[in-house]
């Protein structure tokens, strides 16, 4: 299927019961191309109304759903990744379309997603629980998952496939409904999902997506009793008003945030192998990911020739349209973060010494989209472009005496996402894996590149504990039932055995 036969849609509606439907608003908003501002199809805003509808049909079909084996749920997972290996080109070239990163990263957005299905669908025959024995005779004690009931879903635009299904592939393959709302920026990628799981066979109302935005149809989600769980992904502000309102309904709630990840080169590393990660890691995707690059942490004995190779591999990147396969680095995903990123490197400009880039591309094909030429700082530790956020092509380079002073800087931010170290030393290595507060470390090999079957997440304000994909993904989406099964006949008391 081409490109074509997915965007320059129609108007898509709410995706209630299997059905398109449209909002009870009237009210209708665009996703447009960050690279050319075309528009690519119109949504509804969804109210509160749109909501319940959709937790209503999330409700109705949730005791079928329960029932069906869940083998019988991971075939269905498996024929979506059948679906998207099949259109995957296509596929890959609407995520590039509709968020902008550039196509080979768009075909790993989606090759993401199928590889988390084909795993996940595997949980149908696994979803393990515990046998133990008993204090106690003749009794038999064992644990069970079952599924929390509807869950809600709430997504960020950067990984507009991968993310969805991530949350999509856990909460149905365990038995539970969804009520799901995608970042405003990036609807398209997610309506194409759920027709996918239709094409795949899915029951109507297992998979229910509302559209609009956050402070409305996420909040709705969020607060809505009926909706036992929420999995969110997206910034710490965000993260931080879902946990206190989820609170209110004491709701499970797994929170995926944002990041400010180090990347750490000592003297004795490979500075080539090093050099690659960084440029993949720092402007990949734009700078865009959770996982990107935004320190880079050299050890003095090498900094001035890493950052001298560091400065002309950036300064020959390619940036431009991401659909062209040659092109490294495509625009940011719109104006609002375009200007916000830009006002970081105003700052940087004002705090720390700007080595290249620092300017937006105008004109000729830069013109309708927001390009921000890959930039370096060097910086000392503590700047705010080297401890906040930032979501672009802006890397913060800081010079270390050794390893303990690499570590403590690396540490001293209020995210504890990924971090990776180059060394030789296997030693340092292994202290690294120790000693860096994040949840993923890499040792020689850039702060990017997940894989499915590995847990995702963070420590600190990263998130509030939990982890997604992996062996763990599953917790997110079970509630554990502790079973006691007495065989004796007769009423026997746990603890108090020896009392008359
Ligand atoms: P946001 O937090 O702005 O938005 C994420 C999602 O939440 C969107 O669907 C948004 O809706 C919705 N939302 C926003 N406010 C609320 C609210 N008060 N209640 C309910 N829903 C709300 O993040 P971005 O989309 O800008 O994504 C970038 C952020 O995501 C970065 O901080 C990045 O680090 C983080 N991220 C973390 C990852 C991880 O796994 N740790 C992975 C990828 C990204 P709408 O679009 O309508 O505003």
């Amino acid at each position: 299927m081409a490109v074509e036969e997915l965007v320059g849609v129609k108007e898509y509606g709410h995706y209630i019961n299997g059905q398109w439907v449209p909002s009870e608003s009237g009210h209708w908003f665009e996703t447009k191309s960050p690279t050319t501002g075309e528009p690519l199809a119109k949504f509804p805003k969804g109210t509160k109304n749109d909501v319940l509808r959709a937790i209503d049909a999330a409700e109705a079909a949730f005791p079928a759903w329960k029932k069906t084996p869940p083998p019988r749920r991971g075939e269905i997972l498996l024929r979506a990744a059948q679906i998207m290996r099949d259109r995957k080109q296509a596929l890959g070239e609407l995520v590039s379309s509709e968020m902008g990163k550039v196509i080979a990263e768009g075909k790993g957005d989606v090759q993401e997603a199928i590889d988390f299905l084909e795993y996940i669908a595997g949980e149908g025959r696994r979803m393990l629980g515990e046998t133990t024995p008993s204090e106690l005779p003749n009794k038999f004690c064992m644990t069970v998952r079952q599924p929390i009931g509807v869950v809600g879903c709430i997504t960020p635009w950067n990984f507009p496939m991968a993310i969805p299904i991530w949350k999509i592939g856990a909460a149905l393959i365990t038995g539970n409904t969804i009520v799901f709302k995608p970042a405003s920026l990036t609807p398209l990628c997610v309506a194409t999902l759920a027709e996918i799981f239709e094409e795949a066979g899915l029951p109507a109302g297992v998979l229910n997506v509302v559209t609009g935005g956050g402070g409305t149809v996420g909040m709705e989600i969020v607060t809505n009793p009926r909706v036992k769980a929420i999995s969110f992904t997206g910034g710490v502000p965000a993260g931080k008003e879902i946990y206190a309102a989820a609170a209110k309904e004491l709701k499970s709630v797994e929170l995926e945030l944002g990041g400010k990840n180090p990347q750490i080169v000592l003297d004795d590393a490979n500075l080539e192998l090093a050099l690659d990660g960084v440029l993949f890691g720092a402007f990949g995707t734009a700078g865009q990911r959770c996982t990107a690059t935004s320190r880079l942490i050299i050890q003095e004995g090498v900094y001035d020739e890493f950052l001298d190779m560091l400065v002309k591999r950036v300064e020959a990147l390619r940036i431009g349209d991401p659909l062209d396969p040659k092109v490294d680095v495509g625009p940011v995903v719109d104006q609002a973060s375009g200007e916000s990123i830009m006002s970081y490197i105003e700052i940087g400009k004002q705090e720390a010494r700007l080595v290249t880039g620092g300017e937006r591309l105008t004109g000729g094909e830069y013109e309708r989209g927001f390009f921000i030429k890959p930039t370096i700082f060097e910086t000392e530790h503590g700047t705010r472009i080297s401890t906040e956020e930032i979501f672009g092509p802006v890397l913060s380079v800081i010079k270390v005496k050794d390893f303990d002073e690499a570590v403590r800087i690396a540490n001293d931010v209020e995210y504890g996402l990924s971090s990776s170290i180059y060394t030789r030393d296997v030693n340092l290595a292994f202290r690294a894996v120790e000693e860096l507060e994040t949840g993923i470390t890499y040792i020689n090999a850039p702060t990017i590149g997940a894989e499915v079957h590995l847990p995702f997440g963070g420590t600190k304000h990263t998130g509030n504990g939990g982890r997604e994909a992996g062996t763990v993904a599953i917790d997110e989406f079970t509630e554990i039932k502790t079973v006691f099964v007495d065989y004796s006949n007769r009423l026997q008391k746990a603890q108090i055995v020896d009392e008359k």
